[in-house]
């Protein structure tokens, strides 16, 4: 794959963030009027394709996130999104077996409320 100045701007963009952003998030940060939205979707399914970026839905979103394989604690009050780990690495095979089940990924989001919004 050849890397464009547009593609290495979408990762850097994403690289900066610790949170997840959706393709909207990023298109709105780069502002580049060269840039379209549908460039910056291919590239991040792209980037998704070679395990670059990892994604996962919120709120019937589709995000994106760079570093490893992770979940989100997400505020319904506040919208706030808090990176945790994964509990359930490893333990996918296991959880498909009694079904003939082969398991590839998976993709979870805990919703509730933070200590502010309690
Ligand atoms: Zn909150
Ligand atoms: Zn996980």
């Amino acid at each position: 794959m050849r890397m464009t100045s547009q593609r290495k701007k979408i990762l850097e963009v994403l690289h900066q963030h610790d949170l997840p952003m959706t393709c909207d998030d990023i298109h709105v940060m780069i502002k580049d009027d060269k840039l379209n939205l549908s460039t910056v979707y291919r590239s991040l399914e792209k980037f998704y394709e070679d395990r670059q970026v990892f994604k996962t839905i919120i709120n019937q979103k589709q995000y994106y996130y760079t570093g490893h394989h992770h979940h989100f604690l997400v505020c319904i009050g506040c919208e706030k999104m808090i990176p945790v780990g994964c509990h359930i690495e490893g333990k996918e095979k296991a959880i498909g077996q009694p079904y003939g089940f082969q398991v590839t990924h998976h993709d979870m989001t805990l919703y509730g409320y933070c200590e502010h919004c309690q």
